[in-house]
């Protein structure tokens, strides 16, 4: 039986918070449905202070903005959309498309199209997310997606100058300093002055993911990725500090962020909550990490790595780290994480920011049946066929005809009839 040394607040608790958020959400959706742009502006003020004649910056004010920015910081960009470029082609180019003759003259095919015009998100309340621009515009154009508007929040009342580089650089098409259910509303339904996009892809905070929600069927949506989670599996090879400092730096993303380590060491255990204690207060980002830990922290202690890993997948976690004697283990062992970092050498702050996966992972248990953003999720897979051969399309109007009718299905029947009646005969022809 595992041992809890820390557990989180309730689930009934954060339910209910979650409720909340629904609410609230599908209030805001409405009134942008009903007043366009006008509710678009009201909120933008009212949640970020932010409301200038024009969300979407003109050329000349991106390449102002550019400017500002420091050279490092516009090398440093460069470099992490070009890992993240080299990831997101490997993965496209791994795409296949194919056609079959799967009978005479009967020719199935699979293509990969991309969507026409992808909203991307680029979270900027607490923190500017320069990344996630890295991750969802790189990633849409290297599908292929012709048009791209990306939306960031203003930073408490600030240009996020970075971001707009970083958004420019990854080459969105349009860029608007909106963020929240407004951003995610605009994009969805389209307003006076931002045209409806096919899909929506990035990550963002609980409101943000909820309105990805409600609004998915009427628009695309890449996948559920909300406040950030973190579960470490480690075993007694592993370093309490290391694994202190890692679960950390991801509580800090914000105070609905819960952070799991599951360990066969109760002495490595132990050590961890010390050093956690101790860090925290010296931490910049105390005032969400240390709710973060307190509210949604957890340490579990198990008997064996295998345990740990089965324990693991019931959490279907964003990010889950493995400190063990044999990391790659849990590739074998584990279904269920959006992104796997294996042993001491690599941390989920290299996947946030630098090595070239994709961040934009799943949250909230979304791990049980999806992976995180990659370039198919801007793509559709669709299938086309042809038939060229008399023979076959009787063949397959007779067996049409006959299915159809078992479902009750007249009119279907009939397609399948005259098909083969017509080329029987004679009288259809090519
Ligand atoms: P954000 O851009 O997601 O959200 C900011 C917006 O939230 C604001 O523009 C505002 O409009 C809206 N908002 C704030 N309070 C509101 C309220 N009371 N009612 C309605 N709207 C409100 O930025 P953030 O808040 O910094 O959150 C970023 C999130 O992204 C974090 O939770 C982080 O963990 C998460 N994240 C997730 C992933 C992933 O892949 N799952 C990756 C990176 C970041």
């Amino acid at each position: 039986m595992p041992k809890v040394l820390k557990s989180a607040v309730p689930a009934g608790q954060v339910a209910a918070q979650r409720s909340d958020v629904a609410d609230r959400v599908r209030a805001i959706i409405a009134d942008i449905r009903e007043r366009g742009d006008a509710a678009v502006r009201d909120y933008s003020a009212e949640f970020d202070s932010w409301s200038p004649q024009s969300f979407r910056l003109s050329p000349d004010q991106v390449e102002e903005i550019v400017a500002r920015v420091p050279a490092q910081v516009l090398a440093d960009i460069r470099f992490v959309q070009d890992q993240v470029r080299a990831f997101a082609r490997h993965q496209r180019d791994s795409l296949r498309e194919f056609e079959v003759e799967t009978l005479p003259g009967v020719h199935l095919g699979q293509k990969h199209v991309p969507v026409a015009a992808a909203g991307a998100y680029v979270p900027g309340g607490r923190y500017p997310l320069t990344a996630s621009a890295h991750m969802t515009i790189v990633t849409a154009k290297v599908a292929g997606v012709p048009r791209v508007a990306a939306c960031t929040p203003p930073i408490r009342g600030e240009v996020p100058d970075a971001t707009v580089a970083a958004m420019h650089l990854a080459g969105a098409d349009e860029i608007y300093l909106l963020g929240g259910v407004q951003a995610v509303a605009a994009l969805a339904v389209g307003t006076e002055t931002m045209g409806r996009v096919d899909l929506i892809a990035g990550p963002g905070n609980a409101y943000v993911a909820e309105a990805k929600r409600q609004l998915f069927g009427e628009v695309g949506i890449d996948l559920f990725a909300g406040p950030t989670e973190v579960l470490i599996v480690a075993d007694h090879t592993a370093d309490p500090f290391v694994v202190a400092v890692d679960l950390l730096s991801q509580a800090e993303h914000g105070p609905d962020s819960p952070a799991v380590l599951i360990t066969t060491s109760e002495e490595l255990a132990r050590e961890v909550l010390d050093h956690v204690e101790a860090l925290l207060p010296g931490m910049p980002t105390r005032d969400f990490a240390e709710p973060a830990w307190r509210d949604h922290g957890e340490i579990h202690v198990v008997d064996t790595v295998d345990e740990a890993f089965a324990l693991a997948d019931t959490y279907a976690s964003e990010h889950v780290q493995v400190l063990t004697a044999q990391p790659r283990q849990a590739l074998e062992k584990m279904r269920n994480y959006g992104a796997l970092f294996l042993g001491p050498g690599t941390c989920v702050s290299f996947g946030d920011k630098v090595i070239g996966t994709n961040h934009v992972l799943p949250t909230r248990g979304a791990a049980r049946y999806t992976g995180g953003l990659w370039v198919g999720k801007y793509l559709k897979t669709v299938t086309y066929q042809e038939v060229t051969s008399s023979e076959s399309s009787v063949l397959l109007g007779e067996v049409c005809g006959r299915a159809a009718r078992v479902e009750l299905f007249e009119g279907h029947a009939r397609s399948g009839d005259v098909r083969a009646a017509g080329f029987r005969r004679g009288e259809l022809r090519w």
